[in-house]
């Protein structure tokens, strides 16, 4: 059980452009769920029921705090924290620097994924995320483990609601991809595996701690059959569907040039569209597939850190936004951004529309909407997004009485976008458990996984 006391400024639903906020108020959460927001609250006698730290009562003072729901990062790669800010591709765009990492990144190991995993949510977790996805479609040749087990494994070390996806890459370098052939596995290994994953870990509870999606890379690294055969098996479970789309001028060209057809067109002729569908990026779509991406209720994941690193352009968040797309925010793979510093993220995607657009392009709701209520939905989490009672227990606590946030409180919502240096959350709940205490991780021990994340990444970077 834990009580949050005096929270300094608690936003039960900051995505709520009318929204008042509650001051100087206490949260109890009871198991792995917010059981009472109000005044002056005291723990039930003896405890209540079950989940972490059941029948103890761990208070902490909110006093200095805004209390917002956790975010959700919708679209990484975990792995690529071995790999960030190589020299050689600094300053490459998409399809350069693929090439050159993937000779990288097919010596990543067991041993590469578990502490990549550990290292990228430990950031998420430490800058208010607490539900986050990772998409990984490199699965080298020679590697035995269980890769989603292993994803699982940093996940609970660190404490992180996880919404894997499957990915997948069935086409390289000898069918007219971009990926060595040592990468790359066939389709039947591909949707065996798929199977496997989503009956050995998604669990369709709203609060669950494991969802899994299937997501095949992106439209030049698999083929029209196990995009579609991929949206079929996905469906027959009742699982999310995922893939990279409309990311690059290059990518435009690459299914023009093979297909004759429109990234877009593609996926709608592959069944891969739909209100259990997000894509990552989709930066180049015209006005009518944004029309249709409305009218078939898909999602997108924006990745603006990502899209400005790699020179990709600037995604129509605002257009999408007017036309009621969906739209979630994702900090992208740790080598094309490279931190996974979520409320960075967010600052970054407030301030990337205004180049587009102007000043008033978005605003602070409509940022914190992507990053909640949005992220939320694209996951498939219904009870979290929102401080409510009765819903899931994942909340991040950012201390502003801090000299980077001082003569901000007028609006300390927006301070959280606005002002700041380094965007870390003081505390950082999930499913009613610490796993940020003091701006630290409570799973882990951060100098002995940082020492070991470097270790590897040298003798990576070094085979490669
Ligand atoms: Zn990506």
């Amino acid at each position: 059980m834990i009580l949050l006391k005096n929270c300094f400024t608690l936003y039960t639903d900051p995505a709520d452009p009318d929204l008042v906020p509650l001051t100087d108020i206490d949260v109890l959460i009871e198991g792995n769920r917010i059981s009472k927001i109000g005044k002056d609250l005291t723990p039930p006698e003896g405890g209540g029921p079950g989940g972490e730290g059941s029948g103890t009562v761990q208070t902490i003072d909110a006093s200095r705090c805004v209390v917002v729901p956790g975010f959700f990062n919708t679209h990484h790669h975990f792995y690529q924290v071995l790999t960030r800010n190589v020299p050689a591709v600094q300053n490459a765009k998409l399809f350069t620097w693929l090439v050159y990492l993937y000779e990288i990144w097919k010596n990543i190991d067991e041993e590469g994924v578990l502490v990549s995993s550990q290292v990228a949510m430990g950031e998420l977790a430490k800058t208010g995320c607490t539900c986050t996805s990772d998409h990984h479609y490199l699965y080298p040749r020679g590697f035995a483990a269980d890769l989603m087990g292993l994803q699982f494994e940093a996940a609970k070390k660190i404490g992180m609601r996880f919404a894997p996806t499957r990915g997948s890459m069935s086409l390289s370098k000898k069918d007219g991809g971009l990926p060595p052939d040592s990468v790359v596995q066939t389709e039947g290994e591909i949707l065996k595996d798929s199977r496997r994953v989503i009956e050995r870990y998604h669990d369709p509870n709203p609060l669950a701690m494991g969802k899994v999606i299937l997501a095949p890379c992106s439209p030049f690294s698999v083929s029209k059959d196990l995009m579609v055969e991929t949206a079929r098996l996905a469906r027959s479970y009742e699982v999310r569907l995922h893939t990279h789309l409309a990311e690059t001028k290059d990518e435009d060209e690459y299914c023009l040039r093979k297909y004759g057809k429109r990234p877009l067109k593609l996926m709608e002729e592959w069944e891969f569209v739909g209100e259990d569908v997000s894509y990552a990026h989709g930066i180049h779509f015209e006005d009518e597939e944004l029309e249709f991406l409305r009218q078939s209720g898909t999602a997108v994941c924006h990745c603006p850190s990502s899209n400005m690193r790699l020179g990709s352009g600037v995604a129509r968040v605002k257009e999408m936004l007017e036309r009621g797309i969906t739209v979630s925010l994702a900090v992208d793979g740790s080598a094309s951004n490279d931190a996974s510093d979520f409320l960075g993220e967010m600052r970054q995607a407030l301030l990337l529309q205004r180049i587009r657009y102007g000043a008033e392009a978005l605003t602070v709701p409509q940022v914190f909407a992507l990053a909640t209520r949005n992220g939320a939905r694209v996951l498939n989490f219904s009870k979290l997004g929102r401080i409510e009672e009765g819903w899931g227990a994942d909340l991040a606590l950012f201390d502003v009485h801090r000299l980077e946030y001082a003569g901000s409180l007028s609006d300390p919502l927006a301070a959280l976008l606005f002002a700041g240096v380094n965007h870390q959350s003081e505390c950082t709940i999930v499913n009613g458990r610490v796993v940020v205490e003091r701006g630290k991780l409570t799973g882990v021990d951060e100098g002995e996984l940082t020492e070991k994340a470097n270790r590897i990444a040298a003798r990576i970077q070094k085979i490669g």
